[in-house]
């Protein structure tokens, strides 16, 4: 389905990259909100965020003030003349976040997950054309992301986005949320049109990440930054190692380096020259080394021996990892290669053993 989105166009919020929306991860206090809603309109910012109903992992944290902190939001939206967004998860969130007059929804990640959820509120905004941001879900599904948006836009929704905050992990390392930055731009490649926004604050889940993945972000053309800031977010309620200062997000936003020519030079043409002819005898390479593997295949079936063979796999990979490593290539990426090739090498072979029909390997 081909959708065709519309600008968030919001008067008075300019499209320069990055669009730029902050605020508190929840609402705690009418206070606490007008504190630092007034702190980030102090510095030019035009997007105010502050979450009313939070979904948590476990019960008993913080769970959002709920509807009691809407007038808080319309106290943001007259004092300062921010634009103000929130997150709904339920058709009672929609219909109490449109009678306050709330500007923006978003929908978030553990919400995104759920195709019912989206559907109870894409039929809840039904009539409205009011800008809807979705997070992506939790796991790595880029079609489920994709799903989502879809159901929105089939409500009539046209002035959709996205926004990025990383996709959760069971060993966590760095990251809270591995950024995986390859499903962000898969999806920039299939709807080129939709605004991206990336969350460091959710992706890091520390304060001195955010500088750093906010500048990645930007590199990869990201339109916009939805970054949490609390006027003390040491005493936040809900995500407090990951929240910033109004100050400091401003110090970090004057840090960031917007790289927007796009005009090709003489010399970048002649690198991406290069490139094409590397990668054209890199698939060269690939298909003899398919049609060298259909030859084995064929000699296995001949005498009878199985396609997998797995000390001479773990010999390639082994051999290869440290070649590529003399290589300066990165030992994960060298590994995740060789699977694919070794993947579809397998494939091939069970084509010639007549395997295929009984045996899907998905390639
Ligand atoms: C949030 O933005 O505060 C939030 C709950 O985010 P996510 O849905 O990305 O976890
Ligand atoms: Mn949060």
């Amino acid at each position: 389905m081909e959708m065709q989105f519309e600008p968030l166009d919001l008067p008075g919020v300019s499209l320069e990259r990055p669009v730029v929306i902050t605020g508190p991860c929840s609402a705690e206090t009418e206070e606490q909100v007008m504190d630092t809603a007034r702190s980030i309109a102090s510095k030019g910012i035009k997007i105010f965020r502050a979450g009313i109903w939070k979904p948590r992992t476990k019960p008993g944290g913080f769970e959002g003030v709920g509807t009691r902190g809407l007038p808080w939001l319309k106290r943001v939206k007259k004092e300062t003349g921010m634009y103000v967004a929130t997150e709904v998860a339920t058709r009672e969130h929609v219909f109490e976040a449109l009678k306050a007059g709330i500007d923006i929804l978003w929908i978030g990640a553990r919400t995104t997950v759920n195709p019912f959820a989206v559907q109870e509120i894409a039929d809840a905004l039904h009539g409205t054309n009011i800008p809807v941001l979705v997070k992506n879900p939790v796991n790595p599904d880029l079609e489920l992301w994709i799903g989502a948006l879809e159901r929105l836009y089939n409500a009539g929704l046209r002035r959709l986005g996205a926004i990025h905050r990383g996709f959760s992990s069971y060993d966590k390392k760095i990251y809270r949320n591995q950024p995986l930055w390859h499903i962000p731009i898969e999806l920039r490649r299939r709807l080129p049109r939709l605004p991206i926004f990336c969350d460091p604050s959710h992706i890091g889940g520390k304060r001195e990440l955010i500088a750093p993945l906010s500048q990645q972000a930007m590199d990869l053309s990201f339109d916009g930054l939805i970054i949490e800031s609390h006027c003390d977010p040491d005493s936040a309620l809900s995500d407090k190692d990951q929240q910033i200062t109004p100050d400091v997000l401003d110090y970090v936003l004057h840090l960031l380096v917007i790289r927007n020519e796009v005009q090709t030079t003489e010399n970048l043409a002649e690198l991406r020259r290069q490139i094409d002819g590397i990668d054209e005898q890199m698939l060269e390479l690939l298909a003899k080394r398919m049609r060298v593997s259909r030859e084995i295949g064929v000699y296995k079936k001949e005498h009878n021996m199985p396609i997998l063979q797995t000390p001479r796999y773990d010999e390639i990979l082994e051999n290869r990892s440290a070649m590529g490593e003399e290589m300066d290539l990165s030992t994960d990426f060298v590994k995740k290669m060789l699977e694919a090739v070794h993947e579809e090498s397998v494939r091939q072979q069970m084509i010639i053993m007549g395997d295929e029909k009984q045996l899907k390997v998905e390639s």
